[in-house]
């Protein structure tokens, strides 16, 4: 194979011959300064995803070497999804190496939020999961907040090693690196960021300044990401693009709040008491009866509770499934986070028994109120 070098959009090395396989560029685009592959260069220009055929395994391959090097693990989760986030063999990938955890899209998170729980809550989660992360930095990649600080922080774990930047897709890594090339003043490449799963194809590497490297390695898929249960124009629905506000209902017992068709939250028992709601900023909220919510779904699923939007997209949302929890009157909030959509917080001066109705796959778990 001749060597025409790498996508500076996305990493994979370039080649001619095969519109279907990755790295797939026309001659022609060869000629410029600046090479991308044509699925790096659809998403640049018109928005679009090419699928091509790479899977699991090749990620899985490339990720498989990190253990038995001397590197800092840098792991990067979107906030808002820390269990889609989820690199199911990270513990196996990572060996002994030591490892930062760095939450992204703190832009979205409330003012009033304390950021140090988040960070408890973060490293409560990766522990549970088998992980001892050495600290956890709070980003925004995209808005470029405390990019300082977690290059410091990365300057001082990597004790003159290698870095590896993993993550699985759709979290933000690529709009981080970026942001990374950027601070290092290096504007000539960019890496394609995109709103849809699946942007990275293979290690980009970042000399530094000893001899060392940063690797940005691909994005693996994990298929408990809502964003894999919807089409990406629904996923656009339920991402925010800016910080969320707190929405506050009332509640009796009995009532139900649909979240979009995302998901269901019943007020199952318990005095009246208020609910916050912490989700994307436009998406639909309805509330009703506890006893109409069954018909109320199955009439207006799609239509008016959207997304999912229209007949197909209800169909291929997996079942849902009912996680229950409840709330002791302890005078100290509590979060209900349905992953990938966002969280309920209910105060705690008051018991409740709360059941929330969510896809198969989507984690719902609760932590210690953020705020
Ligand atoms: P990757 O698949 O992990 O490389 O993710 P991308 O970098 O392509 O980003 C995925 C989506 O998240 C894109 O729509 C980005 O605009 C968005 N995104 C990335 N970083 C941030 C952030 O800090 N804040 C917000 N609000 N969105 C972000």
């Amino acid at each position: 194979d001749q060597n025409l070098g790498a996508c500076a959009g996305c990493g994979v090395a370039i080649q001619t011959e095969d519109k279907k396989k990755p790295g797939y560029a026309p001659a022609s685009a060869l000629e410029r300064k600046v090479v991308i592959c044509q699925r790096c260069f659809r998403i640049k220009h018109y928005n679009e995803v090419a699928p091509v055929s790479m899977g699991d395994d090749d990620f899985l391959r490339i990720l498989d070497g990190i253990g038995s090097t001397q590197a800092l693990v840098v792991m990067v989760v979107d906030i808002f999804d820390f269990q889609g986030s989820w690199l199911k063999g990270l513990p196996r990938f990572v060996g002994n190496n030591p490892i930062l955890l760095v939450g992204n899209k703190v832009d979205l998170l409330p003012r009033n939020i304390n950021l140090n729980r988040v960070r408890n809550w973060m490293q409560h989660e990766a522990k549970e999961r088998g992980l001892r992360p050495q600290d956890v930095v709070l980003i925004s990649a995209q808005k470029g907040l405390h990019i300082d600080e977690l290059l410091a922080r990365i300057g001082e774990l990597r004790k003159g090693r290698d870095v590896y930047i993993v993550g699985v897709t759709n979290v933000g890594k690529s709009t981080m690196i970026n942001r990374i090339l950027h601070d290092f003043g290096s504007t000539e490449l960019e890496i394609t960021t995109s709103p849809f799963p699946g942007t990275t194809l293979d290690k980009i590497e970042i000399p530094l300044e000893d001899g060392r490297s940063i690797f940005d390695t691909p994005g693996i898929i994990n298929r408990e990401q809502i964003g894999h249960m919807i089409t990406p124009t629904d996923l656009r629905k339920i991402t925010p693009t800016s910080r969320i506000n707190a929405k506050v209902y009332q509640l009796d017992p009995e009532q139900t709040l649909f979240l979009g068709g995302l998901a269901r939250v019943d007020f199952v028992r318990g005095p009246k008491q208020p609910l916050v709601v912490y989700v994307d900023n436009d998406l639909y909220i309805h509330r009703t009866k506890l006893e109409k919510a069954d018909e109320v779904l199955e009439k207006h699923h799609g239509t008016m509770l959207v997304p999912p939007t229209g007949e197909e997209a209800v169909q291929a949302l997996p079942q849902f499934v009912k996680h229950s929890f409840k709330i002791k009157a302890t005078g100290m909030s509590t979060d209900i986070v349905i992953s990938g959509l966002g969280w309920v917080t209910l105060q705690g001066k008051h018991e409740a028994n709360v059941v929330v109705h969510a896809p198969k796959g989507v984690s719902v778990g609760i932590r210690k109120g953020l705020i």
